[in-house]
């Protein structure tokens, strides 16, 4: 097998990421995270964020990464709940708007400002019919990457699109599900982005913690071939190899 695209020649590169800010991620994820010795990336929003502050900057403190998730979290108005927030009522102003006041609050709450970013429901377009647009190029104008959501793919890092990067989901899943994807990502040295949300014991949205300690433990057993880290060091190396490879050629 020739060796990988990934520091060290290592296959595969899997990144963990939960969004919202959900408070069981740093009450029950975030000693699961340290004890096993990996970092995470969290897409976080504001409101729930604020109500653990001190947490998410012992997180940043132990090389966590605090992703932009927008202010408002604005999916399509198909969902009831984001029917105040809708995307097709969204102008590429607004947008802009929305990343930039969240990049300017979690700066003020943990003093870094987000790298990356995950698109709310994985959605990346604003307005509707002839006057919709994509919203791709405005994440890729401040964030070296943008994380999709429920995709039927993983990334090839010599090919893959930073701001449009997909992402399986972890939630429900067991790790059985999850030690298959990572497999075939060292099967294809691909770039594997795992999405979820609550992490705990089970149920809607949740990423079991059984599930995730197996995973992360897998991970760890196989480091000659596996890197697990945050999106936005997995980036920095896809962008930076990418460019040595291009002034080679
Ligand atoms: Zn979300």
């Amino acid at each position: 097998m020739d060796d990988g695209f990934f520091p060290g020649g290592r296959r595969a590169a899997v990144c963990l990421t939960f969004d919202d800010a959900r408070l069981s991620q740093v009450d029950v994820g975030m000693e699961l995270f340290d004890r096993l010795g990996v970092r995470a990336t969290f897409y976080v929003s504001p409101r729930p964020f604020e109500q653990r502050a001190e947490a998410w900057r012992q997180a940043v403190a132990a090389g966590h990464e605090i992703g932009n998730h927008t202010m408002s979290h604005p999916c399509t108005g198909n969902f009831p709940w984001s029917r105040k927030h809708a995307l097709e009522e969204m102008t590429l102003e607004e947008m802009e708007k929305e990343l930039l006041s969240a990049n300017e609050l979690i700066q003020q709450i943990v003093g870094v400002t987000p790298k990356t970013f995950a698109y709310p429901c994985g959605m990346t377009f604003v307005g509707r019919g002839v006057n919709q647009r994509s919203y791709v190029p405005l994440v890729a104008k401040h964030f070296m990457a943008g994380r999709l959501f429920r995709s039927e793919i993983g990334n090839d890092p010599k090919f893959c699109d930073p701001a449009h990067l997909f992402a399986a989901e972890s939630d429900k899943k067991s790790f059985e599900e999850m030690k298959a994807l990572v497999d075939a990502a060292v099967a294809q040295g691909r770039w594997l982005v795992f999405a979820g949300h609550e992490i705990g014991s089970g149920g809607i949205q949740t990423t079991t913690v059984a599930a995730l300690e197996a995973l992360c433990r897998y991970c760890r057993e196989r480091e000659s071939e596996i890197w697990i880290d945050t999106v936005a060091n997995v980036a920095t190396h896809v962008l930076q190899a990418r460019q040595q490879a291009s002034h080679i050629i």
